[in-house]
């Protein structure tokens, strides 16, 4: 299972894994979950209460719009 401290709302426990998926790193939660990416360059929070209906989408949108993000990477080759 996820060695991050699961998050209570489902939609962003899965969100997250979205993110541990794409090779990010998660850290546990002072007053946000923080995800890295595998390059360095992008980090992002993501909160522990979503701040609307649409925030685990688009958080997802956003991981899926970083340069480093496999899909990218397979564009590119
Ligand atoms: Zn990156």
């Amino acid at each position: 299972m996820s060695y991050w401290r699961k998050h209570q709302k489902k939609e962003l426990e899965l969100l997250l894994q979205k993110f541990d998926d794409a090779g990010w790193t998660i850290e546990d939660p002072l007053k946000y979950y923080s995800v890295k990416c595998p390059c360095g360059d992008h980090r992002r929070w993501i909160h522990l209460t979503p701040s609307g209906n649409n925030y685990a989408k688009d958080a997802l949108g956003w991981l899926e719009r970083q340069p480093c993000h496999p899909s990218k990477r397979k564009e590119q080759s």
